[in-house]
């Protein structure tokens, strides 16, 4: 197949790991006979600092023009001036806004040989494998607010909820399909029993799945009781969905099962045009430039690329496995090594999954 990547390897530590992931992937296409066509642009506060702007119109014109997108990180202290006009993180949401993602994905999966990482008893852990659909773009963090005085001397603040069928349907209809590639399990998270918005949540999902994916399992799950699930029986679930705010705090209690935040990736997708994938962690400016950071996760950010933007599922699953099997093998980054064990690089890291790929 012929697609067009833009790289955007940002600041920190995410050029570091974006030239690994963009390794693995030229691999990928030589391997398979593809033909990926990679262009390299700027964004964040290394666009800050050579165009004044965190999303220069080159960067957006060919992001908007690619298949997908694979981002490194973005921000770091030299752009953190309160006073500043402009912040490396505002490009991101106007990227993120121009492309309507509407959906962020965030796979859970423990690897096997890493149990012990995991705060989490390692017999509760094993076996979990969940993909969870945030709605990323509606809610209360997109709704009316406001802030006023009352006339005792105190405040009072507000922040509004809302959600229109369409937002419903649209990313239940992304998680719904991805859940029919996996194993045909659906559980959405809301808050029913309180809040009107849920309720139509549930309507509107269920008609969807019903009328569209008669033959999902299809469940309903408290917010607070999913927090509960998610530490005590993770290997229930498969896909998740859920409202912007309920999948913000849900997707962060989950990066925690398996213990390491370097082994995360992310991706933000819409119904139609480029995905936008990324590792979960920051630019990491405590680490960059040492050639220590663990490029894993972008490169797994990478198949989640070619699985959900490219539909090449083969070859997804071959970068997980090559993954896997480099961790099996006991390679490590200083990040996730054992106290007083030999750490390898990042570059070297990177070589070792191409040669397990
Ligand atoms: P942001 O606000 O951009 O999300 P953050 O403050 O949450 O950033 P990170 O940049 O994610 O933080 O870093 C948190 C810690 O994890 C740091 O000590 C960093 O060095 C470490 N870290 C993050 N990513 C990696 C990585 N890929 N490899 C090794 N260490 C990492
Ligand atoms: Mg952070």
């Amino acid at each position: 197949m012929n697609a067009s990547i833009v790289l955007l390897p940002g600041d920190g530590i995410g050029p570091e790991v974006t030239a690994e992931a963009e390794k693995v992937l030229r691999h990928v296409a030589a391997r398979w006979h593809h033909q990926f066509h990679f262009e390299t642009h700027l964004m964040g506060g290394c666009a800050i600092d050579a165009e004044g702007d965190p999303l220069p119109a080159a960067s957006l014109a060919a992001c908007k023009n690619a298949n997908a997108i694979l981002l490194g990180a973005v921000g770091g202290p030299k752009w953190d001036d309160p006073k500043a006009k402009t912040r490396p993180e505002a490009g991101l949401l106007r990227l993120r806004k121009e492309l309507n993602l509407f959906a962020n994905l965030r796979p859970v999966k423990p690897h096997d040989c890493m149990l012990d990482a995991s705060p989490l008893k390692r017999e509760i852990v094993a076996g979990t494998d969940i993909l969870f659909f945030r709605e990323l773009t509606g809610g209360l963090y997109f709704g009316e607010s406001g802030l006023r005085g009352l006339s005792d001397g105190s405040e009072i603040a507000f922040n509004t909820m809302s959600y229109s069928t369409g937002e419903i349907e649209r990313v239940v209809r992304l998680a719904a399909q991805a859940a029919m590639k996996r194993r045909k399990k659906l559980t959405m998270v809301d808050k029913a029993n309180v809040l009107e918005v849920s309720r139509l949540w549930r309507r509107v999902s269920e008609r969807i799945v019903k009328a569209e994916f008669p033959e999902l399992a299809y469940e309903v799950v408290l917010v607070d009781a999913m927090a509960m699930h998610l530490i005590s029986r993770p290997s229930a679930f498969d896909v998740i969905v859920t409202e912007n705010l309920f999948g913000d705090i849900l997707t962060d209690e989950g990066a925690m099962l398996p213990g390491s935040l370097g082994l995360l990736p992310s991706a933000s997708i819409g119904s139609d045009g480029p995905g936008l994938y990324e590792p979960i962690h920051g630019s990491a400016p405590d680490i960059a430039g040492k050639g220590i950071a663990n490029p894993l996760a972008t490169i797994l950010a990478a198949a989640m690329l070619l699985r959900h933007s490219l539909n090449l599922e083969t070859e997804a699953a071959a970068i997980e496995a090559a993954v896997d099997k480099v961790l099996q093998s006991g390679a490590r980054t200083r990040d996730i090594a054992a106290r007083g064990a030999t750490a390898i690089t990042t570059g070297e890291m990177g070589q070792k999954v191409l040669e397990a790929l």
